[in-house]
């Protein structure tokens, strides 16, 4: 599709990825099954970038026992394509697996084993990327005052590189967020830094751990630390009452549904609002029930045996977090008395959640032209294009940042494969237009919140 160029041009795609996580692994799929589809010609080109030295998807909480929070038909292409052959099911024949697994008769692989699927379905399509490359940076190509191209600039190393693209798809996924004023250290930790960093811990013996946070990665962290650590006393420090299960019945999951989106786009504010309100617990803040129940049944038995190392500090908040030599010095406040009791820990780790990463931070001066609203959120289309600037005519796409828009699937893997099926569709629309000629977000096609 990428029309000729100078020959002093940088490399030129269709499409830069911006990433290399799931998101963009989904669409890199997605584009090499619309190229193996349509002629030479059509075939849309496409380059993405990926800072890690290899594929990774969360490794730091990979627990071996983890249990993925999705189906696995919503893995990277089946909704879209069921009988593409990147499905969860064409990887499992492909271990000699497929039988056991249906034998299990469970929707929900180990976290650990749809990780395996990723890397085997990205290795499929690792022609298109480059692994240990960080963008740096993103720059408007501009002639005559329009911007038909962008140029990005990758770090590997010493070394920086410069593709050219017509469409960027930003997938930069999540970011860990700890507290205000709260830096990691050796000894306070993100719950995603879990499995790299606990291993140094197995010489010291280690007596008490404190996990702060209520949801599914703070439940996971309290269960497997007191695995780990069988001399070690694990405390979970939370807000709440208690874990509160998430909401995965039927008729509430309709919310993770393709159309839903279209519902979300199309709401108004408030009810986008009401929607996150009434739902938001499928997702946030909640823990699976069964691992609930293990928790709980664990600390029971602890009470009647008369050893107990699991303990909840509920109605609870962490002050005044202290790294020593060799401890960390937390103080606990009562939410309900005020009372501060003082707690040494080997470790802090805080399952506070995470954010995305602000899509226009990456994009510079390019994002100066995409468009905000009186909230500074971006606005962005249906396709997930972002509004911008007349003269921006190239597409900026995100994967991702966009839970204001376009709801609660945003940041997740359930709408993943159908996501970048649009992204690919408006690129391949557009691309058939002359750059001059292509229509510019109309008012209707931006989303209500806006
Ligand atoms: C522990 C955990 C478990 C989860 N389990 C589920 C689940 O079961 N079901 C579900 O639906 N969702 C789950 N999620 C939500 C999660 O956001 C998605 O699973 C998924 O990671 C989204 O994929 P992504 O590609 O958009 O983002 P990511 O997986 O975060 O990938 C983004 C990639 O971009 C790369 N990158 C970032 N900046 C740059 C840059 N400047 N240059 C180059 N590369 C860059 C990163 O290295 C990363 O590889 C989970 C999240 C966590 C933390």
């Amino acid at each position: 599709m990428s029309p000729a160029l100078p020959d002093d041009a940088p490399p030129t795609h269709d499409l830069i990825g911006i990433g290399f996580g799931p998101s963009n692994v989904a669409m890199a799929i997605a584009l090499s099954e619309h190229n193996a589809r349509v002629g030479r010609q059509e075939a849309v080109t496409a380059h993405f970038f990926e800072r890690q030295p290899r594929f990774g998807w969360h490794r730091g909480m990979l627990i071996d026992d983890a249990t993925m929070q999705v189906s696995f038909l919503k893995d990277l292409v089946t909704l879209r394509n069921p009988s593409s052959e990147f499905s969860f099911l064409c990887y499992l024949q492909s271990k000699g697996r497929l039988v056991d697994f249906v034998n299990g008769k469970s929707l929900f692989p180990l976290r650990v084993e749809f990780h395996d699927y990723f890397e085997w379905a990205a290795a499929q399509v690792d022609d298109m990327v480059s692994y240990g490359h960080e963008v740096v940076a993103v720059r408007p190509v501009v002639r005559d005052g329009v911007v038909e191209y962008v140029d990005v600039t990758a770090r590997s190393g010493q070394e920086t590189v410069v593709h050219r693209a017509r469409n960027l798809v930003v997938g930069t996924g999540l970011r860990p967020r700890m507290p205000d004023g709260v830096e990691r250290t050796e000894r306070i930790w993100h719950n995603s830094e879990l499995l790299s960093k606990v291993d140094a811990l197995d010489e010291s013996e280690p007596s008490r751990f404190v996990v702060v946070g209520a949801g599914q990665s703070a439940a996971e962290n309290v269960a497997f630390l007191r695995r780990r650590f069988p001399n070690a006393e694990v405390c979970a420090v939370f807000s709440r009452y208690g874990y509160s299960p998430a909401d995965d019945s039927s008729f509430a999951n309709r919310i993770f549904d393709p159309d839903a989106v279209d519902d979300y786009f199309t709401a108004p504010d408030e009810i986008k609002r009401k929607l996150m309100d009434y739902h938001g617990n499928t997702n946030y803040a909640v823990v699976d029930i069964d691992l609930i129940d293990d928790l709980y049944r664990q600390a029971y038995r602890e009470k009647v045996l008369g050893s107990e190392r699991l303990r909840f500090l509920n109605v609870s908040r962490l002050t005044d977090v202290v790294e020593t030599p060799d401890k960390v010095r937390a103080t606990v406040e009562s939410l309900v008395t005020g009372e501060r009791t003082p707690l040494d820990a080997d470790v802090v780790v805080y399952a506070t959640g995470y954010q995305s990463a602000d899509a226009l931070g990456i994009l510079g001066e390019v994002g100066e032209r995409c468009h905000r609203d009186d909230q500074g959120r971006v606005r962005v289309g249906r396709d997930y294009r972002l509004a911008t600037d007349a003269e921006l005519r190239c597409g900026i796409y995100l994967q991702g940042g966009t839970e204001h828009t376009h709801g609660i699937t945003s940041s997740l893997l359930s709408n993943t494969a159908v996501r970048v099926g649009e992204i690919l569709d408006s690129i391949v629309e557009r691309g058939q237009q002359p750059a001059s000629s292509q229509p510019r977000l109309a008012a209707d096609e931006i989303s209500t919140a806006l």
